[in-house]
């Protein structure tokens, strides 16, 4: 069920319920941070391996010694510089949070999200949230309470409606090793922006470590029809000219192609609106009935590659 009411949300999330529930990135869902029986519900009804962990949300800077300890003053800089907002800090846990949150690490992922209906639920509860993206395992994540409802319809308490998502895309996930700051997910904060801040940061080689973020599972944010990402939409048409086909394009249509079966995610070439679209545009496209989607890989600047990374994992087979 859909609907605005907070106070409803609350109620259920007070009775080891799980809910839905609007963030700037994608849809979350939610349950008490504290509370096994919500927590375990999530990996279940997401079928999620719990050697995933899940993201903290709290109410705003003045919560996180609440969930993290140890806490290095570089990561007080960029949480003032950018909370409420997309950005994900890993820290070291408190004892006491649950370590079905963290994959038993000894560390966790928590963030302020910036969306007033967010807000103002966690506002009315007295514990934080965890959220993962409000969709199952390695399918597209969700960018509006609808893609919510048709995932999980009564598997849920209910999906708190809060429009559709201004950023789209995941946070920005880093940690801190040795005064540097190292990013695990590409996300909806663009590097250079954290870069002003902290000074030049280190991408965590995708090959030396273990998934501890399943945003970095090679396949994941994947579409059912088959999906490929390619530099030259035209030369990919050309070989597949016998299939029913569905283009995902940047700035431009193609002029010799099907209009009703191409969506272009920023004419003004705006790499912000482009992320805000995407999701919603795989959606649409895997409802299409297509044999297949054709992506064109965007420019390689700023969220540019936050959302190739997207497209990269969804069109892993
Ligand atoms: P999701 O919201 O489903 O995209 O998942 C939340 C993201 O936060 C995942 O990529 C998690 O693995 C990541 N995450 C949560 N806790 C940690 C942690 N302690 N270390 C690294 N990544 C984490
Ligand atoms: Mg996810």
């Amino acid at each position: 069920m859909i609907s605005k009411d907070i106070s409803l949300a609350v109620q259920h999330l007070n009775q080891n319920g799980i809910i839905g529930f609007p963030t700037e990135t994608v849809y979350g869902l939610a349950g008490n941070a504290f509370d096994t029986e919500a927590i375990h519900k999530i990996f279940e009804v997401k079928k999620r391996p719990t050697f995933n962990p899940l993201i903290v949300h709290i109410k705003g800077i003045e919560d996180l010694t609440q969930v993290a300890t140890e806490i290095p003053p570089i990561a007080y800089e960029l949480a003032n510089a950018f909370w409420p907002g997309p950005l994900t800090l890993i820290l070291k846990k408190q004892p006491y949070i649950p370590d079905l949150v963290t994959a038993n690490q000894d560390t966790v992922a928590v963030r302020v999200p910036n969306h007033p209906v967010a807000l103002e639920l966690l506002h009315q509860l007295d514990f934080p949230l965890v959220a993962p993206s409000a969709n199952p395992f390695k399918s597209i994540s969700p960018t509006s309470a609808e893609h919510v409802e048709n995932y999980f319809g009564n598997q849920i308490n209910m999906v708190l409606e809060g429009g559709e998502c201004s950023a789209g895309i995941e946070s920005t996930i880093i940690g801190f090793e040795n005064n540097r700051v190292v990013v695990y997910r590409l996300g909806a904060l663009a590097l250079e922006e954290i870069e002003k801040v902290s000074g030049s940061v280190t991408l965590l080689n995708k090959k030396d470590k273990k998934p501890i973020a399943p945003g970095m599972l090679l396949k994941h944010y994947a579409p059912k029809t088959d999906f490929i990402l390619t530099r030259n939409v035209q030369e990919e048409l050309d070989w597949y000219s016998d299939k029913k086909i569905g283009l995902l394009l940047y700035n431009s249509f193609m002029p010799d192609f099907e209009r009703k079966n191409q969506i272009v995610l920023s004419e003004e070439s705006d790499l912000k609106i482009a992320a805000s679209k995407l999701y919603h545009a795989m959606h649409k496209l895997d409802k299409m009935n297509l044999d297949l989607i054709i992506a064109e890989r965007l420019p390689e600047y700023g969220l540019g590659i936050s959302i190739n990374d997207r497209l990269e994992r969804a069109s892993k087979k």
